[in-house]
């Protein structure tokens, strides 16, 4: 598929501009439908299949406006509706489309705390965009406004302007939170808790924080800096950080609370845990969860040849397993870190795909290639034990399952070969268990997620819980949202005990 360079988009948007922004509030529904759509300006996918430099580059100041101009400001808002958070979505982009960009960032941050990440990666077509009135005029939700795309640019532009303001902490009220678990739930914790005076400490088992964040969705889909300057913000807060400390290991949950003196923990700690197809050779030296992989590439530096601790895997042909969002960065990846020939392998069509349209084009163009409608069978090795071919199965679509996704079918004496070296597996993540299987007294759903109430409280006295330990493997605007909602139970739940402490 052709694209315009970011040259040309911004010479478009230019002509956009003048004219249209003059009369931006006299505009009638459609002339707004008719202004297109802005398209994303992207590195080159010649040039980026050699870096891990971010993939979109981010709409100019003129593109965001006119994106922005073409909004109708709908009276029933389905956008806010279809946003976990509820941004004022029309309230922001109004905004940018009079050149606001304070009072932009202003709407913004009353509901979401980062912006920078969720306009960067959430599956926005299935959200907020999805019942866009111009979208549904245009029969096209990919033309529908692009409010991803405009956070992204409010948030952007705050940070390179150093416009991020560091929240206001109320004074000292001697209560003490724990947070266990360092990726976007445990950060939105961290940063509600603290900002009503309590002392909150946020445990990593990692050395670095972030979560998936940091250690799953690769650089080129958000870079490390932008994660940097979210802890930045909440350290300057006076958050107090513990890296390399697994809650259940290094000290048992309970401890915290009986000995360590903390009077309400929430439990962050994500969907770690990778699950395998359990078939032959999946032991080989050349196999790879998903998550180890991304994690020795994203958290390791294993990219950084010759330098790392942890080199990854050399490998000339790659099959990645899965079609998710988690395959999709693993085969991207793999062909960053000089793989020639990757596949996606999935049993079933492109339509029943779980992962974001965007990424699935961002890989075409990439040169990954997609191998629908079939299966790994088992994985072979050579004698020393290294993966050297896999054997597949093709697959037909029949009835719709469960799921509403039609169910894949194995088509009988279907077997083939396929000549790989490496295996990434990519087939979802279970809930990580460590703390779990240490905390008697914490109730758990038979795949074991946490059960919570509708404030996100476990089942243990002053313990809550939220994001992937709760929902299983779900999206980072999710894990805020119960972030948020348990970090206003916590200060509730504090308020009310200082408040029985002064009348004592
Ligand atoms: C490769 C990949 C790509 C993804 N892409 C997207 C996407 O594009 N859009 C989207 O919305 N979502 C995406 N997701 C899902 C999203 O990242 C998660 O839903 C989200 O990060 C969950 O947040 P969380 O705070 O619950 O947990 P996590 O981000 O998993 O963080 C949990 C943290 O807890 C730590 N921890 C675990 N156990 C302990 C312990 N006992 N003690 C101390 N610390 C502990 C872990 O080390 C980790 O840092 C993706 C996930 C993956 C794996």
């Amino acid at each position: 598929m052709h694209h315009d360079t970011p040259e040309q988009l911004q010479e478009k948007a230019r002509q956009l501009v003048a004219e249209y922004v003059s009369k931006v509030d006299d505009l009638k529904p459609k002339e707004r439908t008719k202004i297109p759509s802005q398209d994303m300006p992207a590195q080159d996918p010649e040039v980026r299949v050699h870096n891990l430099d971010e993939v979109a580059l981010g709409y100019t100041f003129e593109q965001a406006q006119v994106e922005a101009i073409r909004c109708l400001q709908c009276v029933k808002k389905t956008c806010v509706e279809d946003c976990p958070v509820r941004i004022d979505i029309p309230g922001f982009v109004n905004h940018i489309a009079h050149g606001n960009l304070d009072q932009a960032a202003g709407v913004i941050k009353e509901a979401s705390l980062l912006p920078a990440i969720c306009g960067r990666v959430c599956p926005q077509e299935t959200q907020c965009q999805q019942n866009c009135a111009v979208g549904k005029a245009l029969k096209d939700v990919e033309k529908s406004v692009a409010i991803g795309r405009l956070e992204r640019f409010v948030a952007d532009w705050e940070r390179k302007t150093g416009k991020i303001s560091v929240p206001e902490v109320k004074s000292a009220t001697g209560k003490k939170v724990a947070v266990v678990g360092s990726g976007p739930a445990g950060l939105v914790v961290a940063a509600d808790c603290r900002r009503e005076g309590h002392h909150v400490t946020i445990f990593e088992a990692f050395h670095k924080l972030g979560g998936v964040l940091r250690y799953g969705i690769p650089e080129f889909r958000l870079p490390n800096d932008i994660i940097d300057k979210e802890i930045q913000t909440l350290s300057a807060m006076g958050v107090e950080f513990k890296t390399n400390f697994v809650v259940g290991k290094t000290r048992k949950l309970k401890d915290l609370m009986e000995k360590d003196g903390y009077d309400a923990v929430f439990i962050g700690v994500g969907a770690g845990l990778p699950i395998f197809m359990g078939i032959e050779g999946e032991n080989l030296v050349g196999v790879f969860s998903a998550n180890e992989y991304l994690t020795r590439a994203n958290l390791m530096r294993a990219f950084d040849k010759g330098h790392a601790d942890t080199p990854i895997y050399q490998s000339r042909k790659v099959a990645v397993l899965g079609g998710g969002n988690v395959a999709m960065d693993s085969a991207r990846m793999a062909k960053r870190l000089g793989a020639e020939n990757v596949y996606v392998v999935y049993r079933r069509t492109e339509v029943e795909m779980p992962a974001r349209k965007e990424e699935v084009e961002h890989a075409k163009e990439e040169g990954i290639e997609f191998l629908f409608l079939q299966n790994a069978k088992r994985i072979l090795g050579s004698e020393d034990g290294r993966v050297n071919a896999m054997e597949c199965v093709r697959f037909e679509l029949g009835e719709p399952d469960a799921s509403g996704r039609r169910r894949p079918i194995q088509v009988p004496n279907s077997e083939f070969m396929l000549d790989v070296d490496t295996v990434i597996v990519a087939i979802g993540n279970g809930s990580n268990p460590l703390l779990t299987q240490s905390t008697p007294g914490i109730n758990l759903n038979k795949w074991g997620n946490i059960t919570v109430d509708e404030n996100q409280k476990t089942s243990m006295d002053r313990v809550f819980a939220g994001g992937d330990i709760v929902l299983g493997a779900a999206t980072v605007i999710l894990a805020m949202g119960e972030g948020r909602r348990a970090a206003a139970a916590i200060n509730k739940m504090l308020a009310e005990e200082i408040e029985r402490e002064r009348k004592q």
